[in-house]
């Protein structure tokens, strides 16, 4: 493998569940567990870089959980570690954050291991919705959050607004991205509210009143729209960027390019393989290995294989789209004119086909899924 990959390294500890997550993470965690996952990650990353024939990485992502719990001399430890193997010239080097916790000195130490963007988990300015959230910042801690980033000279911070709330109406949204902007965001990820089976939402679902599927769609476009105001662009779905601000690491997913990913409940994909580490902790401390993802059963369209159809789907959430020369570099044929054929029977106003590609439009983003399978499965 000639090109650097992407690093992902998964921290698994939090303070407190909150309701609406289904990522892997535990709390209450003590200090000696974490400096043996500290131990763990390093080891892994040591075993990695020897199996992969001394590959480099130009892009690390610290996501968690909460990675910040793991406090500076940890952190740096690993960033140290990652640095000296993989190289991570150029890199992009993102650590997840939460309002309100303390981050003055996980940010310093960060800052001085080579970190340079941050993600901090906003979710929203109103506080009420905060509650409903069960978050435990106030609206006042985000700024206080991109300060801290800001004194230590990270000024690639990228914010997360949560959209689809209870009562959460289109003034509330342009009002946060508005915010995020103001406090200096480069970057902001807009997502819509996604109840996953296993969190205490989805036994509560029911109860909870959230708005309906043609609600979230006004409050998906008002942020779009706020985000345009402002000059960020769309890059992805759910991604607006000032100018060469795009979340590197995140792009190596959409692309279908090479990453590993270290701790417990992380993916890799790596020389078309994928495979992940349990979601264990004792398991990953014990060095147990990752296992591979069984073959997906084919359906749909046999012509395509596995992994185009994938790097179909993925694409089709940049704005870019597909486009076909980079799809014949990347899988040495031609895309099946089966896909091109159906992209032109589907509307205009929610994908656009021309010589170049196929790309969703804004309002066919807000059907991805829909359209994605009429693609590659009818
Ligand atoms: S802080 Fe983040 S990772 Fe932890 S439980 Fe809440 S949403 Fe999940």
């Amino acid at each position: 493998m000639s090109d650097p990959i992407g690093l992902y390294i998964h921290v698994p500890f939090c303070v407190s569940k909150c309701p609406y997550c289904d990522f892997y993470s535990l709390q209450g965690q003590s200090p000696e567990v974490m400096d043996a996952y500290t131990n763990a990650v390093i080891d892994a990353l040591a075993l990695w870089y020897q199996k992969l024939g001394g590959v480099s990485a130009d892009t690390l992502y610290i996501g968690g959980g909460t990675p910040t719990l793991l406090g500076g001399k940890r952190l740096k430890r690993i960033l140290d570690k990652a640095t000296k193997l993989f190289k991570l010239k150029n890199a992009e080097i993102t650590m997840e954050a939460n309002p309100g916790d303390l981050l003055d000195e996980v940010f310093s130490a960060f800052a001085s291991a080579g970190g340079n963007r941050v993600s901090i988990g906003m979710q929203t300015c109103d506080d009420a919705q905060l509650r409903f959230l069960r978050r435990r910042h106030r609206p006042q801690d985000v700024e206080n959050a991109v300060a801290a980033a800001h004194a230590c000279g990270i000024n690639n911070i990228s914010l997360d607004i949560m959209l689809g709330l209870r009562g959460q109406s289109v003034k509330s949204v342009v009002f946060d991205i508005s915010r995020a902007f103001e406090i200096g965001a480069s970057h902001v990820s807009a997502y819509i509210l996604k109840i996953e089976e296993g969190t205490l939402f989805y036994q509560n679902r029911d109860t909870l009143f959230l708005p309906d599927s043609d609600e979230c769609a006004e409050l998906y476009l008002a942020a779009c729209q706020t985000a345009d105001m402002l000059g960020y662009r769309q890059y992805e779905i759910s991604n607006f960027a000032m100018p060469g601000y795009e979340c590197r690491h995140n792009i190596k997913y959409w692309n279908l390019d090479p990453y590993l990913g270290i701790g417990p409940a992380a993916h890799s994909y790596i020389n078309n393989t994928r495979f992940y580490y349990e979601q264990d902790i004792n398991l990953f401390l014990k060095g147990v290995m990752p296992v591979h993802e069984q073959d997906k059963p084919q359906k749909g369209n046999h012509n395509i294989h596995e992994h185009e159809n994938e790097y179909i789907m993925l694409r089709l959430r940049l704005d870019e789209g597909i486009k076909y020369n980079e799809f014949k570099a990347k899988f040495g044929r031609d895309i099946p004119q089966s896909v091109i054929d159906r992209a032109k029977e589907l509307p205009s106003h929610l994908i656009s086909v021309d010589n170049d590609g196929i790309r969703l439009t804004r309002l066919g983003f807000l059907l991805s899924n829909t359209l994605i399978c009429k693609l590659l499965y009818d």
